[in-house]
C-alpha cells in the first residue's frame, strides 16, 4: 500500500488509457521504421490521405481571422446565446421535436455526458450503457460515485438486441427512482452501429411503459458525438423527431460536440441539450446544468462558440464547410468499405458498421492479437472483447490488404 494522502472515495484513482498507450507505441514504431511502414489506427480523429490531422478549411479560416478580442474574452456561463441556438438548429435539422428545448454550453461532449451523470441519478446510482463502450463512461461515472453495468448490444443476427435491452432496464428500474442510460447513436465508437428507427420506437415503447409509475424518471443520455459523420444529414436525424410529446418523466438529453463535426478536438467545445413535454423540466434542466458549469469549469471556450455562431449565422460559409466534412465523411466511408470487402473476402467477423470513425473486430484475446499485429507494424486498440480500427485515422492506401492481417494475426495467436 503507497503513502496516501487521497480522500476515500479518490484514493486509487488512476486512469491508464489504452488508446493513449497504443498511440505511443504506433509512433514509437514509426520513429524505429519510419512513418510509410506503420499503420497507426489508434487515434481517434480525421487524418487525410497525408497522414496529417486534419481542418475543415472554411473552421480553419474563420478562426485564423479572429482578432485577439473575439479569442480571450469571457463567455456566459450558460453559453453565448447565438452559439445555443444554432447548436439547436444544426443538431436537429428538419427534425426538431414538439416539445421544448433548451440548451447549455458544456467542455465538448464529455461535459455533457458528466453534467447528466451528476444532475440525473443519485450517488450510489446504477447507469446503463451497451457492453461495447466507449472507456471514458466508465470514468465519469466512477468518480461521480455511480456504477456503469451494461447490456449486450448485439443479439445472434448481429441487430439491436431489445431484449436484453429491456431486461436491465426494467432490472435497474425497479431498484432506483432515476435512471441515466448512455445510448451512443448513431455511428457508435466503437462499433459504427446505429440504432434504426424502428429500434427507437422500441426503446420508446419499453420508457413509456417503464415510466407509468410516476416515481420513475428515465433520462436516455444519446451521445451523438458523431452524428456529422454518420450518413445524409435529415436521414440520420430522423429518430430525434420521436422525442417530442413523451412523458414528463421521460428526459432526453442530446451530448452534443464540436470536437468531429467542426475538427475542434481540443478546444473542448459542445453542448447539453434538453428535451422535454413540461416546460418546468426544461427551467430546472437550464438551471441545474448552468449551476454544475459554475461548479466545474465556470464557462468554456469562447472563440471555438463564436465561430460556430459565425459560421451558422453565413448561410454560404455554413453550406463551404458541411461540403468539406462531406469530403471527410466520403474518405472515411471509402476506408471503411475497402475494409468491409476485404473482411469478407477473408471471412473476418466483424460487428455491423454502419457509419463513422471505427470499426471493431471481435476476437477472444484483444491483447495477444494486438501484440501480434505489431509484427505487421500495424496499431490499433485492444478492447474487453474486440479490437478497435480508427478507420478515420488510416489512408485508403494503408487500409488495403489490412483486413487480410487481421485474419492472419488472429488464428496464428
Ligand atoms: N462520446 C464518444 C463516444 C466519443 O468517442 C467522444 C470523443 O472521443 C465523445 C463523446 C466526446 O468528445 P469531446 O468531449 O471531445 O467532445
Amino acid at each position: 500500500m503507497t503513502y496516501s494522502v487521497a480522500a476515500c472515495h479518490a484514493k486509487g484513482k488512476c486512469a491508464t488509457d489504452k488508446i493513449f498507450g497504443a498511440n505511443a507505441a504506433a509512433a514509437k514504431a514509426a520513429a524505429q521504421y519510419g512513418k510509410n511502414k506503420v499503420i497507426n489506427a489508434t487515434i481517434g480523429a480525421f487524418m487525410d490521405e497525408q497522414e496529417r490531422l486534419a481542418c475543415i478549411p472554411t473552421v480553419e479560416k474563420v478562426f485564423k481571422n479572429f482578432s485577439i478580442n473575439h479569442i480571450i474574452p469571457y463567455a456566459p456561463i450558460a453559453g453565448l446565446p447565438d452559439y445555443l441556438a444554432a447548436m439547436i438548429e444544426l443538431t436537429f435539422a428538419d427534425h426538431k421535436p414538439e416539445a421544448y428545448l433548451d440548451a447549455v454550453a458544456t467542455a465538448g461532449g464529455t461535459g455533457a455526458i458528466h453534467h447528466t451523470i451528476w444532475n440525473y441519478s443519485e450517488i450510489g446510482d446504477t447507469i446503463l450503457t451497451s457492453d461495447w463502450y466507449w472507456g471514458p463512461y466508465k470514468i465519469l461515472c466512477q468518480d461521480a460515485l455511480r456504477t456503469l453495468d451494461t447490456y449486450t448490444l448485439f443479439d445472434e443476427q448481429q441487430k439491436f438486441n431489445i431484449g436484453a435491452f429491456s431486461a436491465k432496464v426494467r432490472e435497474i428500474i425497479a431498484k432506483q427512482n432515476n435512471l441515466v442510460i448512455i445510448i451512443n447513436t448513431p455511428a457508435h465508437n466503437p462499433t459504427g452501429f446505429s440504432l434504426s428507427d424502428s429500434d427507437w420506437d422500441q426503446v420508446l415503447d419499453l420508457f413509456k411503459d417503464c415510466v407509468k409509475d410516476t416515481t420513475k424518471h428515465i433520462i436516455p443520455l444519446i451521445d451523438i458525438a458523431y452524428i456529422d459523420y454518420a450518413g445524409e444529414k435529415n436521414a440520420c436525424r430522423s429518430f430525434l423527431k420521436k422525442f417530442g410529446n413523451l412523458p414528463a418523466n421521460i428526459l432526453p438529453i442530446l451530448a452534443c460536440s464540436m470536437s468531429k463535426g467542426f475538427t475542434m478536438y481540443g478546444q473542448r467545445t459542445g453542448v447539453m441539450i434538453g428535451i422535454s413535454s413540461n416546460k418546468e423540466v426544461i427551467t430546472e434542466f437550464q438551471s441545474i446544468n448552468q449551476f454544475t458549469s459554475r461548479a466545474t469549469w465556470s464557462n468554456i471556450n469562447y472563440s471555438a462558440m463564436k465561430l460556430l455562431a459565425d459560421i451558422y449565422q453565413d448561410k454560404r460559409l455554413l453550406a463551404q464547410a458541411e461540403q468539406e466534412r462531406g469530403e471527410y465523411y466520403a474518405l472515411i466511408r471509402k476506408r471503411a468499405d475497402i475494409f468491409m470487402r476485404e473482411a469478407q473476402e477473408v471471412n473476418l467477423h466483424m460487428l455491423p458498421y454502419i457509419a463513422g470513425f471505427f470499426i471493431t473486430v471481435p476476437v477472444e484475446n484483444p491483447e495477444a492479437v494486438c501484440e501480434k499485429l505489431h509484427e505487421d507494424h500495424i496499431f490499433a486498440v485492444p478492447l474487453a472483447k474486440g479490437i478497435r480500427i480508427a478507420v478515420c485515422a488510416v489512408t485508403s492506401e494503408k487500409m488495403t490488404g489490412m483486413a487480410g492481417k487481421f485474419a492472419k494475426a488472429i488464428q496464428a495467436v
